[in-house]
């Protein structure tokens, strides 16, 4: 018997397989030309949920040589990463900066630039163009390798088993299955008193589609969502504050590099109020939002009117209406699914596997990617895993900030004897002659063996140099490794060396 309910089968489709020329049923499939869908077929692996862990699951999974279906609800793939998420922010912020570095930093160059303006509308475009390339991009892969791709709301009925109300009103399907990855992300939190219509109160998906720059716009959250957002709309002219509930912007960031990078973004124009808990937010008849706030600790409350206000105060696995509490799988009460600790990603329920923003750790697009091809390697009979200990983080705002492995503060938690070495971009010959030398480079080893154990960088480029530290962590690497490494000179990756010099020894040019 079919796997897939009679009531989606294409009129005239033959061999048990659903026709994909035969409208509605074609774009229900998601695509014509994809592996066949699995009429007649078990699946051995359903992958519920497009986004980076998803697809890139579904992906390694096919390469294996498993039958593999990935069901998804938004219409086109790559998740909250890809459609609203990751890539769309990092083209706002790749545009924000080219109209910054013309505004402020070309003079010096001998760049001259007449009537520079912002076009809002080419700039949305821009991101959008992006955003479909590589979204259209993902299903390519899933043809090329022969993932099958169903358009439509994904619940798991009982284990070996997911049901999809198709999207378009094109009926539905049962798709048997010997296991199912749930990799449904998340969702933006909610903050009690401020409701967010996406136009004026924005979620960081509003903040990615304003229409103009606001003259005055409240960030409610100090991570890395918010101040990279903020930056967007700050380059272009808008005035932003930051209203963090704790004392201190990006709690996870290195002390000491989150005090010269808060300070770096005060010269850069953010105001920030710390220890503030916003209470309401009331859009008013002038089309302006009417912010009330109250110190942390309790006390008088003040208010403040702006033109715009993005809530970013952190986001929610997306675990409800998937059939998972009917079944018994384990979740917390933020709704994060509980998994094994032996590095399978199984539920409580057995044949039930989860990855990704919906299970605990970072919410990184990486780290769910990492986890779908652990998880599939593992399935498939092979020692996939995960070292949680080499995950880097990155704030892509200007400076760029990231980070692998511990803090220092937490190195000292965890009782060891640390060493340190940073470096300044200053002293770097490559950063001083592009003009772009704000920032540092930090490595924190164990005094007593020279392991790295962390790696900080905030300056130009962050991003990209984070990963040859994030390398030789994953090899146990000492920082006299990295410091008798020889680097390409003159590069900005010379800092990361020689800050490397600088805990095993002594720098060089500082
Ligand atoms: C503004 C912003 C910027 C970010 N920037 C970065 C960054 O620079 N770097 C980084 O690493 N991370 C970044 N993130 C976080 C990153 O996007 C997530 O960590 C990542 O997308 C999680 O991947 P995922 O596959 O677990 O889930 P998601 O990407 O959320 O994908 C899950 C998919 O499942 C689908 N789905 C949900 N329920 C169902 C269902 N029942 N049936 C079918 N489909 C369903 C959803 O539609 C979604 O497409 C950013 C997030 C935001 C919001």
């Amino acid at each position: 018997m079919s796997m897939i309910s009679r009531a989606l089968r294409a009129p005239g489709a033959s061999r048990g397989l659903v026709s994909v020329s035969v409208s509605p049923w074609a774009g229900a499939w998601g695509g014509r030309g994809f592996a066949a869908a699995p009429g007649g077929e078990e699946q051995d692996l359903v992958v519920i949920g497009g986004g980076p862990g998803g697809y890139v699951a579904a992906i390694k999974a096919a390469q294996l040589g498993m039958k593999v279906t990935c069901v998804e609800k938004r219409g086109t793939l790559g998740g909250t990463c890809l459609n609203v998420g990751c890539i769309p922010s990092k083209a706002l912020l790749h545009s924000s900066h080219m109209y910054h570095m013309a505004k402020h930093s070309f003079a010096s160059h001998g760049v001259v630039v007449e009537n520079l303006g912002i076009d809002v509308a080419q700039m949305m475009a821009g991101k959008d163009k992006s955003v479909k390339g590589l979204t259209t991009g993902i299903e390519g892969l899933f043809k090329k390798n022969g993932v099958t791709y169903v358009k439509g709301w994904g619940k798991v009925t009982k284990a070996g088993e997911v049901h999809v109300d198709l999207n378009d009103g094109a009926g539905a399907a049962t798709l048997k299955t010997k296991n199912i990855l749930v990799a449904t992300g998340s969702d933006v939190a909610k903050l009690p008193g401020v409701a967010v219509d996406e136009t004026t109160i924005v979620s960081s998906t509003g903040a990615l589609t304003l229409s103009k720059v606001p003259g005055e716009m409240v960030v409610i959250g100090g991570g890395y969502i918010g101040l990279e957002m903020g930056s967007v709309w700050s380059r272009l002219g808008a005035k932003v504050t930051v209203v963090e509930f704790l004392d201190r912007i990006v709690p996870t960031m290195d002390g000491e590099v989150r005090k010269t990078f808060q300070r770096s973004l005060t010269k850069q124009g953010f105001k920030f109020k710390l220890n503030t808990a916003v209470k309401s937010a009331e859009i008013q008849a002038d089309g302006r939002v009417k912010l009330t706030m109250a110190p942390a600790a309790g006390g008088d409350t003040s208010e403040m009117v702006v033109d715009t206000v993005l809530v970013s105060t952190g986001r929610v696995p997306y675990t409800e209406g998937l059939g998972l509490r009917e079944l018994g799988v384990e979740m917390d009460k933020r709704g994060v699914i509980q998994i094994k600790q032996d590095g399978s990603f199984e539920t409580n329920v057995p044949g039930i596997f989860a990855i990704g923003d919906v299970v605990p750790g970072p919410m990184l697009a990486h780290k769910a990617e990492e986890e779908g091809i652990a998880c599939v390697e593992r399935l498939a009979g092979k020692g996939g895993h995960i070292n949680y200990n080499v995950i880097p983080s990155i704030c892509y705002t200007h400076p760029e900030v990231a980070s692998v492995g511990l803090t220092e503060e937490q190195c000292i938690e965890q009782g060891f004897t640390v060493k340190k070495g940073t470096f300044p971009f200053m002293a770097n010959s490559r950063a001083r002659t592009n003009d772009d030398a704000e920032g540092l480079v930090k490595f924190i080893t164990d005094a007593n063996t020279d392991k790295i154990l962390g790696a900080h960088i905030m300056g130009p480029s962050a991003g990209e140099m984070i990963h040859e530290a994030a390398l030789a962590m994953e090899y146990g690497a000492s920082s006299e490794d990295i410091a008798r490494t020889c680097h390409g000179h003159p590069t900005l990756s010379e800092a990361v060396k020689e800050a490397a010099m600088a805990a095993h020894g002594k720098a060089i040019h500082f």
